[in-house]
C-alpha cells in the first residue's frame, strides 16, 4: 500500500499538472489522473465571448440532476446526516470508481501539530471493530480492486478505489465502517509515524520539485496554514500521540464532512439505497474547524535559493490569486493556456524554442483560501535563472498591456475544453473532478459553470486580472540550484 501527499492541489487546472510532470514531478498516490485521451464523444461548446450560459439544474425522485457534457448528467443527493452523494452512471466499462472525500486536510491542524491529516490518512487502512488489521486490504483485493489509495492535501483527504461493479455494497459497506469504528492503538500509531518519518526524508531527499513546492508554500505564506508542509514537520510528528489521533477522528471523520462519489456501471437509485443503510446510522456532529489567521498581503518580493540534487537550474514564480471560486478563476486558466499549454504557447516560445529553458509550466493552485498563480521553469544546462525570470517578467506585463488576439484566445479556450473533456473519459478522472468542486469550489455545479465562463473570457479581462495580479511587489521566487559537490555516499546522479 502506498499513500501519498497530492503533491499540488488541483486538478481544476490540468495544465499545471501536465506542467508539473513535464519538470519531473510525481502525483503517486493518486490514481485519478486521466491516462486515455478519448473524449467520451462530447460536443464541444461553441465559444461566445462575454456571454455565459447559465447551469440548469433540475430534481427527479430524490435527486438533483447537473449535466455536465454529453451523456454525462450527474445525481446528487443528501442523507439526513449530511453525507452528500454523487453518482453519475456511465456503463462504458462493468466497474465504478469510488471516491470518498473528507473535509479535512492541513488547513485543519494548529502549529506545533503538523502533519497529523496525513498521518491519520495512513490509520485509516488500520482496523475497525469489525475488521481486524489488514482485512480491509485482504479483501479488496480478493475483489479485484484498482487505484486502491488515498490522499492528503491542504484542503482535503481523499480515499479511493475502483472495482467491478458487482462489489458496490462490498465497498459501502467496508467504507462506511472505517467512518466510524477505526480502532486507533498506540501500537498502530508509532508503526505508521515510522512510515510517515521515511516518506519525509524520501521525499526530502528524492524530490527537488517537492522541496522547492514546500518551500514556495512556506515562503508566500506566514500566517496561514498554507505555510506548512502536508507531510509536516518531524518535531511535530515525534511529539504526537495517539490520543491527537484519536481525537482528530472524533471532531473530522463525520458523516457530515464527507462526500462519496461514485461513477460508473451503477443505479443511482441502488446507490443511494445502499447509502442509507451503511451510511444512514452515523451521527452527524456538525464540527468547528479550526479558526486560523488570515494572511496578511504581501508588500514586498520573497526570495529563497535551494541547493538541490539536480543537474539544472529551476525557477519557480508564484503570486497570491484569490480562492478557487472568484470571477478571476476562468480567466487565470485562460492565462495559464496562452502562457504554457502546448508548443505555441508564450513562454514556451520565448523560453524553450529560445534555447534557455527545456520545460516551462504554469497554472492555479486553486484552493480554500486564496491561492498561488506559479511560473515553473527548467532551464537548459549551463543556463541561468538570471535570464529566465526578466523573460517571464516581460510576458506578464505583454498580458498587462496588449489584448490577446482572437486567435490566440480561441485556441487556449480550445486546449482547456479539450483537457476538460479528457478528465471524463476514466472514471477516476471523473470522480476526482465531480468531488474536488463539491468540496471546494461551493458545488459540483461550479465546475460546468466553469468552463462556460472560461470560454466567455475576453481580451479586455485578461489586461485587468494581469494587472490586479502580477505585481512585482507581490511576488515569490524560489530558485533550484545544483549542489556544488555531489556527495557520493548518498547515491546522488552523477
Ligand atoms: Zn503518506
Amino acid at each position: 500500500m502506498n499513500h501519498n501527499i497530492l503533491m499540488i492541489n488541483s486538478q481544476k487546472n490540468v495544465a499545471v499538472i501536465t506542467a508539473f510532470f513535464a519538470l519531473g514531478g510525481t502525483l503517486a498516490g493518486c490514481s485519478s489522473t486521466p491516462k486515455s485521451t478519448q473524449t467520451a464523444g462530447v460536443t464541444s461548446q461553441p465559444a461566445q465571448p462575454g456571454v455565459v450560459p447559465a447551469v440548469v439544474i433540475e430534481k427527479s425522485g430524490n435527486f438533483e440532476l447537473i449535466p455536465i457534457a454529453g451523456k454525462f448528467v450527474a445525481k446528487r443527493t443528501k442523507l439526513d446526516n449530511g453525507l452528500k452523494l454523487i453518482v453519475v452512471e456511465d456503463d462504458s466499462s462493468p466497474t465504478f470508481a469510488y471516491y470518498t472525500w473528507m473535509d479535512v486536510g492541513s488547513r485543519n491542524e494548529v502549529f506545533g501539530k503538523t502533519g497529523l491529516a496525513h498521518l491519520f490518512e495512513h490509520l485509516m487502512f488500520k482496523g475497525t471493530k469489525n475488521h481486524k488489521e489488514g482485512e480491509f486490504d485482504a479483501i479488496l483485493e480478493k475483489a479485484g480492486v484498482e487505484g486502491e489509495n488515498a490522499f492528503t492535501s491542504t484542503d482535503h483527504t481523499v480515499y479511493h478505489q475502483e472495482l467491478p461493479k458487482e462489489h458496490l455494497e462490498l465497498i459501502m459497506n467496508l467504507e462506511s465502517d472505517r467512518m466510524n469504528n477505526l480502532v486507533v492503538n498506540d501500537d498502530s500509531f508509532k508503526t505508521e509515524r515510522e512510515v510517515v518519518q521515511e516518506e519525509r526524508r524520501m521525499r526530502k531527499e528524492n524530490s527537488p520539485e517537492g522541496m522547492i513546492y514546500q518551500t514556495l508554500f512556506e515562503t508566500a505564506y506566514i500566517d496561514h496554514p498554507y505555510h506548512w508542509p502536508v507531510i509536516g514537520y518531524e518535531q511535530d510528528l515525534n511529539m504526537m500521540s495517539a490520543q491527537d489521533a484519536r481525537d482528530f477522528y472524533e471532531h473530522y471523520y463525520t458523516p457530515d464532512r464527507a462526500t462519496v462519489v461514485v461513477v460508473g456501471d451503477v443505479d443511482a437509485d441502488k446507490v443511494l439505497k445502499l447509502a442509507k443503510k451503511y451510511y444512514g446510522n452515523l451521527q452527524a456532529k456538525n464540527t468547528p474547524n479550526v479558526e486560523h489567521k488570515t494572511e496578511t498581503p504581501q508588500v514586498a518580493q520573497r526570495r529563497k535559493k535551494l541547493e538541490l540534487n539536480i543537474q539544472v537550474e529551476k525557477l519557480w514564480m508564484a503570486y497570491k490569486i484569490g480562492p478557487s471560486n472568484t470571477a478571476d478563476t476562468p480567466v487565470f486558466e485562460v492565462i495559464q493556456a496562452i502562457l504554457s499549454d502546448g508548443m505555441n504557447s508564450r513562454l514556451n516560445r520565448a523560453l524553450v524554442d529560445n534555447g534557455i529553458a527545456a520545460s516551462v509550466g504554469s497554472g492555479s493552485f486553486s484552493l480554500r483560501d486564496p491561492g498561488l498563480f506559479a511560473i515553473m521553469a527548467d532551464l537548459q544546462k549551463g543556463k541561468h535563472v538570471t535570464l529566465a525570470e526578466p523573460i517571464i517578467t516581460r510576458e506578464l506585463e505583454r498580458l498587462k498591456n496588449n489584448p490577446v488576439s482572437e486567435d490566440e484566445l480561441k485556441r487556449a479556450k480550445n486546449l482547456i475544453r479539450f483537457h476538460f473533456l479528457e478528465r471524463l473519459a476514466t472514471h477516476g478522472g471523473q470522480a476526482y473532478s465531480y468531488g474536488e468542486f463539491e468540496t471546494e469550489a461551493g458545488g459540483m455545479e461550479r465546475l460546468v459553470a466553469l468552463q462556460n465562463e472560461i470560454q466567455a473570457v475576453t481580451p479586455e479581462q485578461i489586461m485587468k486580472t494581469s494587472k490586479e495580479y502580477f505585481k512585482s511587489s507581490g511576488v515569490t521566487v524560489v530558485v533550484g540550484v545544483p549542489k556544488k559537490t555531489i556527495e557520493k555516499k548518498n547515491g546522488s546522479n552523477l
